[in-house]
C-alpha cells in the first residue's frame, strides 16, 4: 500500500456537502484514495510521501470538460486569428488532418501538462480527426506517461463538403469505420470503475460535419456501453441557420429526433438556447460545458450559465482550443467563467421601473445573479465532475479519487486580498499550481511537472507545430 500525507496547508477547500473550508488541515492518502481529510491534529504524522502546503491554498483538482489537445499545435496561427468559428474550422481542418501519431503525443503532454501547472486534475479531449495513423492509442498512452486522468473520445467527422458538410472531404471518414473504431476503443480502454483513470465518450463532432445517421447510432453505442455522449451544440448563429435550413429545426429540437437528450450527455458551448431549452436540458439531465476564453475568442456569444444553473442544468468548464483559447489554462478559465456571467447580467436591462426615484434605488436587486468567486470554482470541481458523469472525483474528502492542487498564497499576486484567501483564488490574476495530486501521485512537484521532461518536448512540440503550419 502507498500512502501520500499533504500537511499544514493554510486554508484547505473540501467542496463536500457543507462546503467546509479548513483552516492549518490535510489530507492523508491510501493507494489514491482519500482516507482522511482535517486538521493536522487528527490526521497520521507521516506517510511514504509527504508534501508540505505550508502558507498554500488547497483546492479539489479541476475538472475540463472540453478539450481539443491536438490544438496546442496550431495555436494562434496568423490566418485564423480573427475569424469566428465556421472559417477558422476551415483554416484548421486540414493541417489538424496531418497530426501524425508523435504529433498527437507530444500535444497530449503540452495540452495535460500546462492543465497539471494550473490544477487541472481530469482532462476530457474531443478528438475527432484520425487521418495520418493518428489514433486514440497514442493519445491514451501520453496521458498516462505525464498521469492525467484521461476521458477521452474516439469522436469522428463524417460529411464532407460535397455532401453539404463544412470540413473538406479528405478529412472525413467512412461511418461503418467510424462506429466499428469507437466500439473497439471503449472495449479496450474503457473503465467504468472507482477511480478510473481512462474512460471513453462517444462524440461525433458537431452538427455540421456529420449526418443524423451516425449520430443516432453514436447514441445507441454509447447507451449499449453505459459510455458518455458528447458533441458541440447551439455555439453559434450559423450553426443554428445550418439546422433551421437543413431540418427547419432549432438545434436542439433537432437533437431530439436522434435521440440526442439524456443524462449521459453533455454538450460544449450551449450557447445560443431559448427557455424551453434550458429547461428541457435540467428534465432531461443533459450537461453543458460551458467555455468562455474561447466563446469570446470566435465572437461566438455568452452562454447562460446563471440561468443553467438555477434551472437545475448541470455545468461544467472547459478551456476548449487550444486554437481557439489560446491556451490550456484552467485556472483562466474560471476566472474568464466568473467574470464572463458577470458581464451577461450587465447588459441585461435594469429590473423594476424604468425611472428610479433617488439613488439609493439604483442598485438593481440582482443578488442572485451574481455569480460568486465560490460559485466559479464549484463549476470548475463539482460541476464537471458531473457532467462527467463521476461521483469520485471533483471534492476532497473522504472515499473520493485523491485528485487535488495547491497554490502559494503569499504572493505578490495576493497580497492584500487575504481577507477571503478563496475568492482571492478567483478575484486576483490566475496563478500556476505549486502541487498537483492526481490519484495519489504528485505530478506538479513545487511548480514543476514531475513526471515527464518537459524542457525537450516543448522544443519537440514547437518543430512539429511549424513543421504542420508550413506544410499547409
Ligand atoms: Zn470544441
Amino acid at each position: 500500500m502507498k500512502t501520500l500525507l499533504a500537511k499544514n496547508a493554510e486554508i484547505l477547500v473540501t467542496m463536500d456537502a457543507e462546503r467546509r473550508e479548513l483552516k492549518n488541515a490535510g489530507i492523508y492518502v491510501e493507494d489514491g484514495v482519500i482516507k482522511q481529510v482535517g486538521p493536522m491534529s487528527e490526521l497520521p504524522q507521516t506517510a511514504d510521501s509527504v508534501i508540505d502546503l505550508a502558507g498554500q491554498i488547497v483546492l479539489p483538482g479541476f475538472v475540463n470538460c472540453h478539450h481539443h489537445l491536438n490544438q496546442t499545435l496550431t495555436r494562434n496561427l496568423p490566418a485564423a486569428q480573427n475569424n469566428n468559428l465556421f472559417p477558422w474550422l476551415r483554416a484548421h481542418y486540414r493541417i489538424w488532418a496531418r497530426t501524425t501519431p508523435e504529433a498527437s503525443r507530444l500535444s497530449v503532454l503540452i495540452g495535460l501538462g500546462e492543465l497539471a501547472l494550473t490544477g487541472c486534475t481530469t482532462v476530457f479531449d474531443h478528438s475527432y480527426i484520425f487521418k495520418s495513423g493518428n489514433s486514440v492509442d497514442c493519445l491514451i498512452d501520453a496521458a498516462k506517461e505525464i498521469g492525467v486522468r484521461f476521458h477521452c473520445s474516439r469522436g469522428s467527422m463524417l460529411l464532407g463538403e460535397s455532401k453539404g458538410g463544412l470540413p473538406p472531404d479528405d478529412c472525413v471518414e467512412d461511418e461503418a469505420f467510424i462506429l466499428k473504431d469507437t466500439q473497439r476503443a471503449i472495449e479496450t480502454y474503457h473503465d467504468a470503475s472507482h477511480g478510473a483513470m481512462t474512460r471513453i465518450v462517444v462524440a461525433p463532432c458537431s452538427p455540421f460535419s456529420v449526418t443524423p445517421s451516425l449520430l443516432k447510432e453514436s447514441a445507441a453505442l454509447a447507451r449499449q456501453y453505459g459510455v458518455g455522449l458528447h458533441t458541440h451544440l447551439c455555439e453559434t448563429f450559423d450553426e443554428e441557420r445550418y439546422t433551421l435550413n437543413n431540418f427547419n429545426m432549432r438545434p436542439v429540437e433537432w437533437m431530439e429526433t436522434v435521440d440526442w437528450l439524456g443524462n449521459e450527455v453533455w454538450f460544449a458551448h450551449a450557447i445560443h438556447v431559448d427557455d424551453d431549452e434550458v429547461r428541457a436540458f435540467a428534465q432531461c439531465g443533459c450537461g453543458a460545458a460551458h467555455c468562455p476564453s474561447s466563446n469570446m475568442r470566435l465572437g461566438s456569444g455568452i452562454a447562460p450559465i446563471k440561468k443553467y444553473m438555477e434551472a437545475g442544468v448541470k455545468v461544467g468548464l472547459g478551456v476548449d482550443g487550444s486554437a481557439s483559447n489560446d491556451s490550456s489554462n484552467m485556472m483562466l478559465e474560471v476566472r474568464t467563467a466568473f467574470l464572463l456571467a458577470r458581464l451577461k447580467m450587465g447588459l441585461l436591462p435594469p429590473e423594476g421601473p424604468s425611472k428610479y426615484m433617488n439613488l439609493s434605488q439604483s442598485h438593481p436587486k440582482r443578488a442572485h445573479e451574481w455569480m460568486t468567486a465560490r460559485e466559479a470554482l464549484e463549476l470548475a470541481t463539482l460541476g464537471g465532475a458531473k457532467v462527467l458523469g463521476r461521483d469520485d472525483i471533483g471534492s476532497i474528502e473522504p472515499g473520493k479519487c485523491a485528485d487535488f492542487f495547491s497554490m502559494n498564497l503569499h504572493t505578490i499576486d495576493f497580497a492584500g486580498a487575504l481577507h477571503d484567501p478563496v475568492a482571492a483564488v478567483v478575484f486576483c490574476a490566475p496563478q500556476k499550481a505549486h502541487y498537483t495530486v492526481i490519484n495519489g501521485r504528485v505530478v506538479v512537484d513545487q511548480g514543476n511537472i514531475s513526471t515527464v521532461d518537459m524542457g525537450p518536448v516543448i522544443e519537440q512540440h514547437n518543430r512539429c507545430s511549424f513543421n504542420l503550419a508550413n506544410e499547409a
